[in-house]
């Protein structure tokens, strides 16, 4: 069952999260998503990053999906578990933990990586075998602000670092023969990677 968006919720957490320099989606990011997930009727998604769960919640809001969300940073999680309970929504279901050492047995038609940007050959990896055979992967931020494709010029030794690795995702998943991978320039990047079959 779909509740329709409580916008006054949805404006409470994008407000913490300017205040409190929490990253949260952007907002043309979302509308895309969820396009996506009417079009292609989806109706489960797993995210790797909660954050406050203000993509779990816009997204449920506007859907009828069952979502799990990981999130590793406990004040984050507990603050959405508040989130979610404000919300009223059933099916969000939040999980403390490092994606990377959780063990999810389940399958979803869409799999959101949102975490630790210089972990997305590891998420992808280990995530992608809980994807449907239909379904997609998107990964946010591809463009990282723009900085992408401009590791050399950067001065900063800890942004040049994970710059890198961003750069290194991009020709990891430009290589894959498996899946059909679309970069698309919304938000601050994402692509959408479906499997071959
Ligand atoms: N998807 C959220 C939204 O749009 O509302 C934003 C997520 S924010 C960009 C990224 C979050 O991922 C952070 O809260 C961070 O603590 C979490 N994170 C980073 N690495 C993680 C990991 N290995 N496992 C679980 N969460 C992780």
């Amino acid at each position: 069952m779909v509740f329709g968006l409580n916008t006054n919720l949805i404006s409470e957490m994008e407000e913490y999260a300017k205040i409190n320099n929490v990253p949260i989606m952007i907002k043309d990011t979302l509308f895309y998503i969820d396009d996506m997930i009417k079009k292609e009727e989806y109706k489960s998604v797993l995210e790797i990053g909660t954050a406050i769960a203000y993509s779990s919640i816009y997204l449920r809001s506007n859907n009828d999906i069952k979502v799990t969300s990981i999130e590793r940073d406990i004040e984050r999680y507990n603050i959405a578990v508040d989130n979610v309970k404000k919300s009223n929504l059933s099916d969000i279901n939040l999980i403390y933990g490092d994606a990377l050492m959780v063990d999810i047995k389940d399958k979803y038609d869409l799999i959101i990586i949102d975490a630790a940007k210089s972990q997305n050959i590891k998420f992808f990896e280990k995530y992608k075998n809980n994807l449907n055979d239909n379904g997609a992967i998107i990964v946010d931020n591809m463009l990282f602000h723009g900085f992408v494709g401009k590791s050399s010029t950067i001065k900063s030794r800890n942004l040049r670092g994970l710059v890198r690795k961003l750069e290194a995702f991009h020709e990891y998943i430009d290589n894959q023969n498996e899946y059909s991978v679309k970069h698309i320039d919304i938000g601050d990047g994402i692509i959408v990677c479906k499997k071959n079959i």
